[in-house]
């Protein structure tokens, strides 16, 4: 993983075989981002997303292994109890170009992953809703 701060701005590489929401959160937690937006490309080769389903308030999560572009990963950093808290949504897709997506769990990157972190100076805690059974922005 290679980094540089621009302003408010970070730049990020993250390289093959490193999982992109654990180095996120380790470079977050070690440069004090406590609140920002994340964005990505790159590829990856092994990845688990999921969806939501509102009734029955479940995640199903489903991994996916191949060769698939990082089409766009998007979210946001906030922290819940102190520690930081990333919600990353990806979309990938495959050697047809079929694209799939999902909530991220997590990616381990095949060839190399670029991201931008847009540092946002101030903390959000997020707080546990029982109606939805989600960690919600905002205490
Ligand atoms: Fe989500």
């Amino acid at each position: 993983m290679k980094l540089k701060k621009f302003g408010n701005k970070w730049v990020v590489r993250i390289d093959k075989g490193e999982e992109i929401v654990e180095t996120l959160k380790q470079l977050c937690g070690k440069n004090k981002i406590k609140l920002g937006s994340v964005s990505g490309v790159g590829g990856t080769g092994r990845v688990t997303v999921g969806s939501y389903k509102a009734k029955t308030k479940e995640f199903y999560p489903q991994e996916l292994i191949g060769d698939y572009e990082i089409t766009n990963l998007i979210g946001n950093i906030s922290t819940m109890n102190g520690e930081i808290y990333l919600h990353l949504h990806i979309t990938i897709s495959d050697l047809n170009n079929n694209t799939f997506g999902g909530h991220l769990t997590s990616a381990i990157i095949s060839t190399t992953g670029e991201f931008i972190i847009e540092e946002i100076e101030g903390k959000i805690e997020r707080e546990f809703n029982e109606e939805v059974r989600l960690n919600l922005l905002f205490k």
